[in-house]
């Protein structure tokens, strides 16, 4: 193709056409289902301080080492695109005084993420996410009850072998515990592990887990997990999340090995994925439990869970299921019209059409009846309406039966009636 004089910004896309559909689908089903659930939507800016990701995400996390997107304003600020939506709820809910209202604070949004990383499929610098936050609640009835949300969500979506993957990582108690014993593994392993992991061990050694490099996948699978590790109260709140899963017939398991790429998180993390066509597997989503965070951007101790979902990765798992089935053309009024006075009746009758929701295709623009009626014709239309200039001046329209080939000419206040009845 053509290099035309502007191009959008590498790893960036365009949402066009018929993905659209799929894009609309997702975000209505997300707004239905979490207004359902009693959630309230939140719209909080792009840009945010830079320090609230990097304190909230974690400094030594992929997204704020290399993957943020900073600029420095005109005022001296140094503001970031925002890479995620969790660190934005907490620090809305801070700033507004959310904990004086009723707990939990239930919490959903929709929106653009920016992530400087390298582009292959399924992977942009700018994508959307939808998320849910429960802030005030400590229950683990609460982390069952998102991830059946989002399950939910998919399965309303139509999408099917999904699995879900849970873990518990711990609390400040165990965890630290338990980090002192990993170390001293991956110390005792060091010659095994790939440069990455070596820097892990120092900076953030529970990422080890999330390495893919084939040399730390034996490490990996002998090293001692933090599930093994839990105190009373982490083991208990894992236990009754994983009954209330049970009662729900999730189908989830247990991976001792997923730990979450950001730092936030406390007891209960899970990733959703799917099977695509190919067999493979591809990441929807996940969350967890973020019982620290509300405290470490300056709040009161909050315990809160939440889930963050990749709407393109949904849409891709969509339409690798030839999921959405809009109306379908045949479905479809064609009207035709002939001459200024009958393309002002259209306009009219369209908004009728529109209020009865009777899907209409038309070609306002065009004057021949020739090209409207290929038009026609190409779409399948059941019905068609035709105005010319005698039922313009008459104020009716023939409406043409394609199916029997019958026609007949009825009053323009009759035509949505007409059409309603077959
Ligand atoms: P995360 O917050 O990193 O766990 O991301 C949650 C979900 O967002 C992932 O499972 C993906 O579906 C989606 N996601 C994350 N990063 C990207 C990206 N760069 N491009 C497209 N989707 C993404």
């Amino acid at each position: 193709m053509k290099k035309t004089k502007f191009q959008k910004p590498t790893g960036m896309h365009d949402i066009i056409f018929g993905d659209q559909k799929y894009f609309q689908s997702i975000i209505s089903t997300v707004e239905g289902v979490s207004d359902y659930y009693g959630f309230s939507k939140i719209d909080t800016p792009i840009l945010e301080d830079e320090d609230l990701f990097l304190k909230g995400v974690g400094e030594a996390t992929d997204i704020s080492e290399k993957e943020m997107y900073t600029l420095k304003t005109k005022g001296g600020d140094r503001l970031a695109l925002r890479p995620e939506g969790t660190a934005s709820v907490v620090r809305s809910y801070i700033e507004s005084g959310m904990a004086n209202r009723p707990q939990p604070v239930k919490l959903y949004y929709i929106g653009p993420f920016f992530r400087h990383e390298r582009p292959q499929a399924g992977r942009y610098r700018q994508f959307y996410q939808f998320g849910l936050e429960v802030l005030g609640d400590s229950n683990p009835v609460i982390d069952a009850q998102i991830i059946n949300i989002v399950y939910s969500i998919l399965t309303d979506l139509k999408l099917k072998n999904i699995s879900i993957e849970v873990n518990s990582i711990g609390d400040k108690e165990c965890r630290n515990a338990y980090k002192k014993t990993l170390v001293k593994y991956l110390k005792s392993k060091s010659s095994l592990l790939c440069s990455d992991c070596k820097r892990r061990t120092k900076e953030n050694p529970l990422r080890f887990f999330d390495c893919k490099d084939p040399k730390c996948q034996a490490v990996k699978a002998e090293a001692p997990k933090i599930i093994d590790n839990l105190c009373e109260d982490c083991h208990s709140h894992f236990k009754q999340t994983l009954e209330y899963l049970d009662g729900l017939e999730l189908p989830y398991q247990i991976n001792p090995c997923l730990v979450r790429g950001l730092d936030y998180y406390t007891k209960t993390v899970f990733e959703f994925f799917v099977t695509t066509k190919e067999g493979k597997s591809l990441a929807l989503g996940g969350g967890g439990r973020y019982d620290y965070l509300v405290k470490l951007l300056g709040g009161k101790e909050t315990p809160a869970v939440g889930a963050a979902f990749g709407i393109e990765r949904i849409m891709q798992a969509m339409k690798d299921m030839n999921l959405i089935d809009g109306p379908k053309s045949k479905d479809k009024v064609f009207l035709a019209q002939i001459g200024i006075l009958a393309k002002s009746k259209s306009l009219v009758l369209i908004e009728s059409l529109r209020r009865a929701k009777i899907p209409v295709v038309e070609s306002l623009g065009k004057d021949a009846l020739k090209i409207q009626m290929t038009k026609a014709s190409r779409i399948g239309s059941k019905f068609i309406i035709i105005i010319g200039h005698k039922e313009a001046t008459e104020n009716s329209a023939i409406i043409k039966n394609m199916e029997t080939g019958r026609q007949e000419t009825v009053a323009l206040d009759k035509v949505v009636s007409k059409i309603k009845k077959g």
